[in-house]
């Protein structure tokens, strides 16, 4: 038995009782509250991480990373699959805990969970293909050696993650992070630290000894401390301003950065597309969490032709979809109480410079936590709904005279994360002339689903990529071995090397590559030019 494995365990004090705060000596700074945004009841108080805390955090998912990645693809998948299985079987519980922390319905809660149990399980079982061992060409010049490639776990991986889905979106590094080979010290919401302790906490009965998942709980100063640790990468899913500043406080020690951040995903509507189905995608994608998706539909650009139809749809559709609390809601109350205000001054300046609610009460907008669905439309191409990530249960509405026009209204944004297409003849053309890093045909957010399909964006949306062979990628480094396996015919790279061997090298290499585009015959020059 090694050191570690005797170590006490390191347990996150939950202080679940205002008195207990006083008890344990923790007040003001030093504890987070969590309240319910359904009913503002307080469901949790935690003692707040600070540098030194984090520090020793990262220090010991250190030693334990060794242990782990030295446990190679079987015993982590063994292990991975166990907490997999915990997961799944108390998937009422976590979804509680989301729920209470988030205030969204459960069955929602529920989804979040299944999507990401099945990602787990893709994680762990693709790593061996996707980041072992395997031979390469060594190509002709280089015959004498064999070359192998493969990807190795970089070490420890810093995890910071958004309160709108605290399962699913964290767990899109987590899951692949740890399936790569690495330890991770992740950062949940202030919103949403319940849930990043919960599944520490289930990981942690499949392994007691080990750190493998350790969660640091507090605000964004709790975050910084974590970009400013001894941490090999760090994976920010948030918004795009945070994403800057953890990039430059990461840029102090050269961590490099992965960043999931905002988006203003576009939905396209043709004239040859199912109209019906369209309307329902774009009700679901803009209205689902409160429109607290990242991927969620923000903008709609139909075709002229189909226009009247879809928007009578669309307004119909909102009419069915109620938010609160309670059974029977669609969606529940804003998680963050300033996101009221946010989707007010975009409503308001959308109405301002022309724009048309078309559904929608915004009267009383800004008055309640929970914000009722808001379909706009004629709304300037400068307004704020139509330039800035919402975040709210709203969506703008533009008729388009073509799919030409649509696509470049589309990708007239610095955002590049998602984005969806509906038609029946031309949906893979426009999905891949749509700038961002997924699109779903004839669906919506269906690739996020989809395991084997990596997601991010582009531009202002972030870099770097979590799914799929891509997200395994992510979280290693490549690690390139030439061994030699007889003496060369021309050594190379050798201060002995002759000019004979010149001459030679000159002769193969034209062979080889002499032949390949040849430079186009330039025309005759006219006569007096
Ligand atoms: P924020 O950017 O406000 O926060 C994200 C995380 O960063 C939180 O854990 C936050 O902590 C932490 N943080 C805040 N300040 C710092 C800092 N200076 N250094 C390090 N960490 C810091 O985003 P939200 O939580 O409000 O999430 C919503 C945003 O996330 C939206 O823009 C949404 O589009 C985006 N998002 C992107 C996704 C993607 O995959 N591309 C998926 C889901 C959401 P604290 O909460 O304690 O302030």
């Amino acid at each position: 038995m090694t050191d570690s494995l005797t170590r006490p365990e390191r347990t996150r004090p939950e202080l679940s009782r205002p008195e207990a705060l006083d008890a344990q000596g923790a007040t003001g700074d030093d504890v987070l509250e969590v309240h319910s945004p359904a009913t503002g009841d307080l469901v949790g108080a935690y003692a707040v991480d600070d540098d030194d805390s984090v520090r020793a955090a990262v220090a010991r998912a250190r030693e334990d990373a060794a242990w782990w990645g030295g446990l190679g693809f079987e015993g982590r998948k063994e292990i991975l699959d166990q907490w997999r299985g915990v997961i799944a079987r108390r998937a009422g519980q976590l979804a509680d805990v989301v729920h209470r922390e988030t205030g969204k319905p459960h069955s929602d809660a529920m989804l979040e969970v299944a999507l990401t149990v099945d990602h787990l399980a893709w994680a762990a079982k693709h790593a061996p293909k996707v980041l072992g061992s395997r031979k390469v060409s060594s190509g002709p010049l280089m015959a004498n050696q064999a070359a192998t490639l493969e990807y190795l776990p970089l070490g420890v991986i810093g995890v910071i993650g958004p309160w709108n889905y605290p399962v699913f979106t964290p767990m899109g590094s987590i899951g692949y992070a740890l399936a790569a080979g690495n330890a991770v010290v992740f950062k949940p919401s202030e919103l949403t630290p319940g849930v990043g302790v919960w599944l520490a906490d289930a990981l942690r009965e499949v392994v007691p000894q080990r750190h493998l998942l350790q969660v640091v709980v507090g605000r964004g100063e709790t975050g910084a401390a974590l970009c400013g640790s001894a941490i090999d990468k760090l994976a920010f899913t948030g918004s795009t301003a945070t994403g800057k500043k953890v990039m430059a406080a990461c840029a102090q020690n050269l961590t490099p950065v992965l960043i999931e951040a905002g988006g203003k995903d576009p939905l396209l509507v043709d004239e040859d597309a199912d109209v019906a189905a369209a309307a329902d995608a774009t009700v679901w994608g803009a209205f689902s969490n409160a429109g607290q998706t990242c991927i969620g539909v923000e903008r709609v650009y139909v075709h002229e032709k189909v226009y009247a139809d879809f928007v009578g749809e669309v307004t119909r559709l909102a009419g069915d979809v109620r938010a609160g609390s309670g059974d029977g809601v669609k969606y529940g109350p804003m998680t963050m109480p300033s996101q009221v205000d946010v989707i007010k001054g975009q409503v308001e300046d959308a109405v301002a410079k022309g724009a048309t609610v078309t559904f929608g009460d915004v009267a009383d907008l800004g008055q309640h936590r929970t914000v009722q669905p808001i379909v706009l439309t004629d709304v300037p191409a400068d307004s704020t709904a139509i330039t800035e990530e919402t975040f709210g249960p709203t969506v703008a509405v533009t008729r388009v005279r073509d799919m030409d026009e649509a696509v470049e209204l589309a990708n007239a944004t610095a955002y590049g994360l998602g984005s969806t297409v509906f038609s029946k003849a031309r949906g893979p053309e426009l999905a891949r002339r749509l700038r961002s890093g997924m699109t779903a045909v004839n669906g919506v957010i269906t690739f996020a689903a989809i395991p084997s399909l990596p997601f991010g964006g582009v531009g202002d949306s972030g870099f770097g990529r979590i799914h799929g062979e891509d997200g395994l990628k992510e979280f290693t480094y490549a690690k390139a071995v030439a061994r030699q396996r007889f003496k060369p015919p021309l050594a190379l790279t050798t201060f002995a090397r002759t000019a004979k061997t010149d001459t030679t090298l000159a002769t193969i290499v034209n062979a080889l590559h002499g032949g390949a585009s040849q430079l186009p015959k330039l025309p005759k020059r006219p006569k007096g030019a």
